[in-house]
């Protein structure tokens, strides 16, 4: 048995209770192994079975009362995975099916998005299992007030810098940095995603979405294409997938399909962005409120959108969302690429059946790394106490993306997997975080 698979089955035994935790991890090391096999210093130095525990993980009660005055109890959590490169960073989901699984996994993979994105970050994720979906206002701010008085003590500027994710958008982020001032008697950029009026950054709610098409434009340039004429196929409708879409169609493209966790959209003519944004940013609607306002728009319910024939599939929504049969069906209908916008959305079978098929496949480890990485541009720009425009942050994504691109392409060459975009990702992320661990000493 090699070193990789021995931590492998170590994490399968140790944590057996962890599926998606499981999963990413098998994701990383399987791919890894040319690497490994490489640097035998790393098995001495036991560089694997620190990598995959995390440095600290926090779980705490977050009480809440209701408008009614009803007493409600969440579980928060906070998990620092690896702080070797820079303080721990990533996003705070607020979701019914966050467990300690779920945020391990998301942590172990934001260590190497973080790394590839260029800067100075270490991995982190937290969240809880409350769910804002039908909640007022006062109540989401309650529990965000509630929930900020744990975790102030174990954040900071140059310790741990939480930000949005599922659930956590704009309205919580500002509550959750209201709770954190007022604790700390100080204003600092401890978390991103805050709004334009207090050091938030411009470009960091198109972020995610833009770079995960720069990154898969860059990949289209390389070979002579581009998105013009193209037919994509998006699920989800937040954050993510609606300034995928955007830029997308500015490009030239035409996305047929949205989703949400009750049902779908076809939308043959292209979706009507400035509708989306209205319905779900606005209103805080569902998908089914967008095919009730605008013309053409057949609406399903459950889901179905990767039976729609395209040319690139952008899954946006959550883990484990392209199974095995739709990765058969994008490969019947002709589809080319599939790019992650969400964390770990595709299955290992199906991820596997899309390569082995042909069709090119970027991770969400490297395709929607734009967003953590305007994250910190963010962090810069509160440190130098200065914002810069749009089109400077934008241009910075651009060069970001097309650079996490170029490192996996070249690493996946180097290694021999020339094409093999999750190997490509994993070993240029996984390399440096190697290397600073390795210097580091044992700890
Ligand atoms: N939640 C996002 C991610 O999965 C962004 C994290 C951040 O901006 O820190 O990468």
């Amino acid at each position: 048995m090699t070193y990789t698979q021995r931590i492998i089955e170590q994490v399968k035994a140790k944590d057996g209770g962890q599926p998606e935790f499981i999963q990413a991890v098998t994701e990383v090391l399987a791919s890894i192994e040319p690497l490994i096999e490489a640097h035998p210093e790393y098995e001495k130095a036991g560089l694997l079975e620190r990598i995959v525990e995390p440095e600290r993980v926090i779980m705490f009660r977050v009480p809440w009362q209701d408008d009614n005055g009803g007493v409600h109890v969440n579980r928060g959590f906070r998990i620092q995975f690896n702080s070797a490169i820079g303080p721990y960073k990533g996003g705070l989901r607020l979701h019914p099916s966050v467990n300690l699984s779920i945020l391990k996994f998301l942590g172990f993979e934001q260590v190497f998005k973080n790394a590839l994105t260029t800067l100075p970050m270490g991995g982190g994720k937290g969240g809880s299992d409350f769910d804002p979906k039908g909640k007022s206002d006062a109540e989401v701010m309650r529990f965000c007030q509630s929930f900020m008085s744990e975790l102030y003590r174990h954040i900071g500027l140059d310790t741990d810098v939480p930000a949005g994710d599922i659930g956590t958008g704009a309205r919580e982020i500002g509550y959750l940095f209201g709770q954190y001032k007022r604790l700390r008697n100080e204003w600092g950029g401890v978390l991103t995603g805050k709004g334009l009026s207090y050091g938030g950054s411009l470009a960091r709610t198109q972020a995610t979405g833009y770079g995960l098409v720069y990154l898969v434009q860059e990949h289209l340039a390389c070979k002579g294409d581009s998105f013009e004429g193209k037919t994509v196929c998006i699920s989800g409708s937040g954050n993510v997938a609606i300034y995928a879409a955007e830029k997308a169609q500015q490009l030239g493209a035409t996305v047929v399909t949205l989703s949400d966790s009750t049902g779908w959209i076809h939308a043959p003519q292209g979706v009507d962005i400035e509708a989306i944004k209205q319905v779900k940013e606005v209103e805080r609607g569902r998908i089914s409120d967008y095919a009730k306002r605008v013309e053409g728009v057949e609406y399903h319910d459950g889901r179905g959108v990767w039976a729609i024939p395209c040319d690139i599939a952008l899954p946006c929504a959550t883990q484990n969302e392209l199974l095995i049969d739709d990765a058969k069906a994008l490969v019947a209908n002709g589809a080319s690429i599939v790019a992650e916008g969400a964390n770990m959305p595709t299955t290992l079978d199906a991820t596997a059946y899309l390569q082995g098929n042909g069709i090119v496949f970027f991770p969400g480890k490297a395709a929607n790394a734009g967003g953590v990485a305007t994250s910190g541009l963010e962090m810069s720009q509160n440190s130098e106490r200065l914002s810069w425009t749009f089109e400077e942050v934008d241009a910075k994504l651009a060069g970001i993306m097309k650079s996490i691109y170029h490192a996996a392409d070249d690493a996946a060459r180097e290694y021999g997997h020339e094409g093999d975009y999750v190997a490509g990702a994993n070993i240029a992320g996984f390399k440096k975080v190697a290397e600073s661990m390795m210097a580091q000493g044992i700890v």
